[in-house]
């Protein structure tokens, strides 16, 4: 069970909050989109899901297992970042392999899982290239390979399109959402594009100034927007 809970959680950089009592239950297998301005904290609640940021206060779960003191390697989690950071003095293999040497993976299981996932990134025929090599739209199917090869059981993109011209951005979208498909597990997907969001999501969470002010179906969201912010934020041309 991949399900994620955050149960009362506050965040404070000194004495900025940043994260307000965010309570929020994502579904095993969901496809959530965290949505909101630039600023108003998605990274942050996504960084303290990893483990890469200690709450202030309140509890994060995965499954049914509380996770504020488990390191972030123990998290069973894999993030993808907006800059893709891949290794350049690396081939496409070893960047993807790399986070499984660090785990001290059987050679062989290695070789399986990566051939796995570059097939399913259509990335077979680059495995041996530096990322220098590559374009921007492979460069992020590598990013997502490494993501991929460890079989987590819960998936965190941050704003990972970003970088993409427009056409890439929509091919890439297309991608993550058929890998969600093909992988059923839990999906957490940060941007701050509500076209992205309405497109991609089963249920999207608006934050604003580090509040979740509604979390519903794109559907929903549309119809019913609980305040003007949510209605300003979703109805508003990208
Ligand atoms: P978003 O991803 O929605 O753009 P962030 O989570 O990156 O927002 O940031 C939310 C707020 O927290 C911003 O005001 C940012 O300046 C602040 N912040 C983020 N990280 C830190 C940090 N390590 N130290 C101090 N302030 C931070
Ligand atoms: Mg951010």
């Amino acid at each position: 069970m991949a399900s994620v809970t955050y149960n009362h959680v506050w965040k404070k950089f000194g004495d900025v909050e940043v994260l307000k009592d965010i309570q929020l239950s994502i579904n095993d297998k969901e496809f959530l989109v965290l949505v909101g301005p630039s600023g108003c904290g998605k990274s942050t609640a996504l960084r303290c899901l990893a483990g890469l940021e200690e709450v202030t206060d309140g509890e994060i779960l995965i499954g049914d297992r509380v996770v504020n003191d488990v390191s972030p390697k123990d998290r069973d989690i894999a993030m993808v970042f907006q800059s893709y950071a891949l290794y350049p003095h690396m081939t496409v293999f070893d960047n993807m392999a790399f986070g499984l040497k660090l785990r001290k993976t059987p050679k062989e299981e290695i070789q399986k899982r990566v051939t796995e996932a570059a097939a399913t990134l259509g990335l077979d025929r680059l495995l041996q290239r530096r990322p220098r090599e590559l374009s921007g739209g492979q460069r992020q199917r590598v990013a997502l390979g490494r993501a991929i090869v460890r079989n987590p059981q819960v998936f965190l993109f941050d704003e990972p399109l970003s970088n993409l011209d427009a056409k890439l951005r929509v091919q890439t979208r297309s991608e993550i959402s058929k890998l969600h498909q093909r992988l059923q597990t839990t999906f957490i997907y940060v941007t701050h594009d509500q076209v992205e969001a309405m497109t991609m999501a089963d249920r999207i969470a608006v934050m604003y100034k580090g509040i979740i002010q509604q979390l519903d179906t794109p559907q929903m969201l549309y119809d019913f927007p609980c305040n003007l912010f949510v209605a300003g934020f979703i109805g508003s041309p990208s």
